[in-house]
């Protein structure tokens, strides 16, 4: 069990109504770290009992919370984004025991999603009307902008911190009230953040938080209470299917950030550094586990062996192990699990007629404990490996080569998914074509980091319906009211 007094943050229990909680059952569910399989904490688990009564208090809190000015919204919802990163290195460290990531990932991830409340609190005071010119000079019309009411949330693993920031920030900002279930491979960022929502003085019942192991009853109270307007959910494709569904009865309104399958595009004009750089960052962060992640590598047949040699020569820079460690690169894997769905995907690579171009070997001293897969390499992917249609989730690069940028964009576009896609080229007329043609909601070009406060998150296809961060993130949470006046 962690040490609990290096970490005043860490709770263990729901935050239902501002009162921490013991589930009714007082059932706990093991928190362990993915690094070394130790136990970090016992977290309540909660049912649907307590989903029920955290709904009840959020639909009493919020009301009063929208009748609080936008100013006042905005001025606690920055204090709480001061509160956050003051305690960025906690946090961090709470994120990197029960998530695996690497220290400086999870720094960086506590300063990624506060900056969606600072975000949020300034878009608090501009959630504008509008007056429209009316077609009669007897009536006038006006449309106003209200919250949606009590909102469910449900986030992933992969970014407990940032994914419950960026669903929050935007639902309080509007005047909503929230009920959240984070992942229960990682409850302990999310309650953490409760915890410095209630100093920031956000009124008590305004956020409530459910731990809880059984995902599809907590799941199934948020989607069938009629109190709950709407469903913003962040996870995979088949999930997300299924609370569409749940949702119908009531028809809710819902955000879906699901699962993605991002091509990462190399054409023969490109900078091969610059393009390296990014693959760096595109798919070993989080050590693969990122929605955005690059997952299938086209590269021109001009440069594919120059750029397989510099890719792999920043390879053998990752750094693999604890992420409490200095100088870790990369982290363990969530689970043993996703150990093995890695496995299987690369054996079928490689049956498909896929060459191993690099593969690290793990250290000795991790080997065997946690659930580290190494950094990898395969070169000569078919295009119809599983390797190419599925999320790796894994530090797995697989290169396919390709010809011209017709066939190269089909290839992009045959897919399901249209989350991101990154291209590296010096063209302005490829650029162009590529803005245009490709099915996706993000587009990088010659960058592997697209993912900020300022800009509207989000995919088409089966990779989601609306938008996170930007001006655009507020929409989710408002319902639009128009007025007739008539005189
Ligand atoms: P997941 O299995 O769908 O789980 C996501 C969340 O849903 C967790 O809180 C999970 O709880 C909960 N859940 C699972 N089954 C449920 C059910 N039947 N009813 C209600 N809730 C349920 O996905 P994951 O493996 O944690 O996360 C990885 C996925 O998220 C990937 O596909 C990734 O691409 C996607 N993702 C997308 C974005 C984006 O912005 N597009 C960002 C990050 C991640 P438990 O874990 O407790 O079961």
């Amino acid at each position: 069990m962690a040490n609990l007094s290096n970490f005043p943050l860490l709770r263990t229990r729901a935050f239902i109504n501002g009162n921490w909680c013991d589930a009714d059952s007082a059932a706990t569910f093991p928190v362990t770290n993915p690094a070394n399989g130790d136990l970090i904490a016992s977290v309540a688990d909660v049912g649907v009992a307590e989903t029920r009564r955290a709904i009840a208090v959020a639909a009493q809190a919020q009301p009063l919370w929208a009748q609080k000015t936008a100013k006042e919204r905005s001025n606690i919802l920055r204090r709480w984004f001061d509160l956050v990163l003051q305690h960025q290195d906690e946090l961090a460290q709470i994120l990197t025991i029960e998530q695996g990531k690497p220290l400086a990932e999870a720094i960086g991830e506590i300063a990624y999603g506060a900056a969606y409340i600072e975000w949020f609190a300034e878009e608090a005071k501009r959630v504008y009307g509008d007056v429209i010119p009316s077609a009669s000079p007897d009536q006038r019309i006006i449309v106003i902008k209200q919250p949606v009411g009590v909102v469910a949330a449900i986030t992933p693993w992969n970014f407990p911190c940032a994914m419950l920031a960026r669903k929050l920030a935007p639902a309080l900002a509007a005047g909503c009230a929230v009920v959240a279930k984070p992942a229960s491979e990682t409850p302990l960022s999310a309650l953490a953040l409760a915890a410095l929502a209630q100093e920031a003085g956000i009124p008590a019942g305004v956020i409530n938080i459910l731990p809880g192991k059984d995902s599809a009853a907590i799941g199934g109270e948020l989607t069938s209470n009629p109190i709950v307007r709407k469903l913003s959910f962040t996870g995979s494709t088949a999930v997300g299917k299924q609370l569409i569904q749940q949702c119908a009865n009531d028809v809710k309104r819902i955000t879906l950030e699901l699962g993605g399958n991002a091509p990462f595009v190399v054409f023969d004009d490109a900078d091969l550094d610059t393009a390296v750089t990014g693959a760096i960052a595109s798919k070993f962060r989080n050590a693969g586990q990122t929605c955005v992640c690059a997952n299938r590598f086209y590269i021109h047949r001009s440069i594919y062996k120059q750029f397989s040699e510099k890719l792999i020569a920043a390879m053998k820079q990752l750094s693999v192990g604890n992420g409490v460690d200095s100088g870790i690169t990369i982290g363990p894997l969530i689970s043993k699990n996703a150990v093995e769905k890695v496995q299987a995907l690369v054996a079928d690579a490689l049956e498909g007629g896929a060459r191993i171009g690099y593969q690290a070997e793990l250290n000795k001293a991790i080997n065997g404990q946690g659930h580290f897969y190494p950094p990898t390499l395969l070169l000569d992917v078919p295009r119809n490996a599983k390797l190419n249609q599925q999320e790796i989730f894994g530090p797995v690069a697989g290169l396919v080569v390709f010809d011209t940028d017709e066939e190269v964009i089909g290839l992009i576009n045959n897919s399901e998914f249209g989350l991101a896609s990154y291209c590296y080229t010096a063209s302005a007329k490829r650029i162009k074509l590529l803005s245009e043609a490709i099915e996706s909601g993000m587009l990088g070009i010659n960058t592997g980091l697209i993912s900020n406060e300022m800009a509207p998150f989000g995919g088409i296809k089966q990779s989601g319906w609306g938008r996170e961060g930007s001006h655009y993130g507020i929409d989710d949470y408002v319902n639009i009211k128009y007025i007739c006046e008539g005189f």
